[in-house]
């Protein structure tokens, strides 16, 4: 099969992933052998190209928003029938049985395999997964704009869970790519207000059309205090301007992986019980959860089209901010 493979990390205009043949993987017994149709663009990808994220395993196919086609079931896996489509997330598999695990935080886990970083991904014609850790794409969705959904749109989601704001609040989202554009469509639903600082202008207009309150660039001051801030630039300046517009009490949650160092700050922004907290991969639940809010709202992706073997070109677009919504790679 051909596959886009990523050996030695290094900046993405040194075109580091090799597009090349590679055999074809065969499932384990828990697994299914899925054949790829797109596979997502995300931010973590370009961490792991360049290696901001410490190289795992001597090589590696990236790619960890998956929506393909099971062709073939390992020995034991008989969940889902040949020929349903799923979507594959950056939570490849986990031990079942750490701490973490047995208390309901999975995304914790201490063994835990992520999707195109410590497994094989989906920048590839076929990729294998754990059939208990992928999920059948609502009908409803594309396989374009489904793509987003399973990692953009999963950690957006699970960051506004933690967000913890309620109908009537008002949430300021930082940095609107892929996960910013799909979060305001689920706060919108929940009938929270949205406010967005983000620098491009490109992105502005997006987040007004979206239905944000106000839109501003990135250190600009909202016209109004926040009950909880969603930081999914991988800026650490961002946070104390943030904690500067937050209400008492207010929660600021940072969305990425991976972040710039964050400046010291003083301590009268955190006071007054204001919460900073990450979010770390999801659980499976919050998959399945925001998998069926999205087709109840409908959510709509919007995406740039690239070829496989245009993955570099991708991963370059989305590091110089020029992809509007969700970079894509169709692969079949
Ligand atoms: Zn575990
Ligand atoms: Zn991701």
């Amino acid at each position: 099969m051909k596959a886009q493979i990523l050996a030695t990390p290094a900046a993405v205009e040194n075109h580091p992933l090799r597009y090349v043949d590679v055999p074809t993987p065969e499932p384990w017994d828990d697994e299914v052998l899925v054949k790829v149709n797109v596979c997502g663009v995300c931010r973590t990808d370009l961490h792991v190209v360049e290696g901001e994220l410490a190289p795992r395993l001597s090589q590696v196919i990236p790619g960890h928003q998956v929506v393909g086609t099971i062709v073939k079931s390992g020995k034991r896996a008989g969940k889902h029938t040949l020929g349903t489509r799923v979507g594959i997330p950056w939570l490849h598999r986990t031990d079942g049985i750490c701490e973490y695990c047995r208390s309901g935080q999975e995304n914790l886990c201490e063994n835990a395999l992520f999707t195109g970083y410590t497994a094989n991904g989906g920048y590839a014609q076929y990729v294998v997964a754990p059939e208990d850790f992928v999920y059948p794409i609502p009908e409803g969705f594309g396989d374009i704009e489904a793509a987003p959904l399973l990692c953009a749109g999963i950690i957006g989601f699970r960051a506004l869970r933690l967000a913890n704001v309620q109908k009537g609040d008002t949430l300021g989202i930082y940095g609107f790519g892929a996960a910013g554009h799909v979060a305001i469509q689920v706060a919108g639903y929940w009938g929270i207000k949205v406010v967005v600082c983000t620098r491009e202008a490109r992105h502005q207009a997006l987040a007004r059309e979206l239905g944000a309150e106000w839109v501003g660039g990135a250190y600009d001051v909202p016209p109004i205090r926040l009950n909880a801030a969603i930081i999914f630039a991988p800026a650490g300046e961002l946070v104390p301007a943030a904690l500067g517009v937050l209400k008492k009490a207010g929660t600021l949650v940072l969305g990425g992986i991976h972040m710039s160092p964050i400046p010291s700050f003083s301590y009268d922004l955190l006071y007054h019980e204001r919460v900073v907290r990450s979010v770390a991969n999801n659980t499976r639940q919050d998959g399945l959860d925001f998998l069926k809010v999205a087709a109840e709202i409908p959510i709509r992706t919007q995406t740039q089209i690239f070829g496989l073997q245009d993955a570099n070109h991708a991963l370059e677009a989305l590091k110089h901010d020029s992809i509007q919504g969700a970079a894509v790679l169709r692969v079949s």
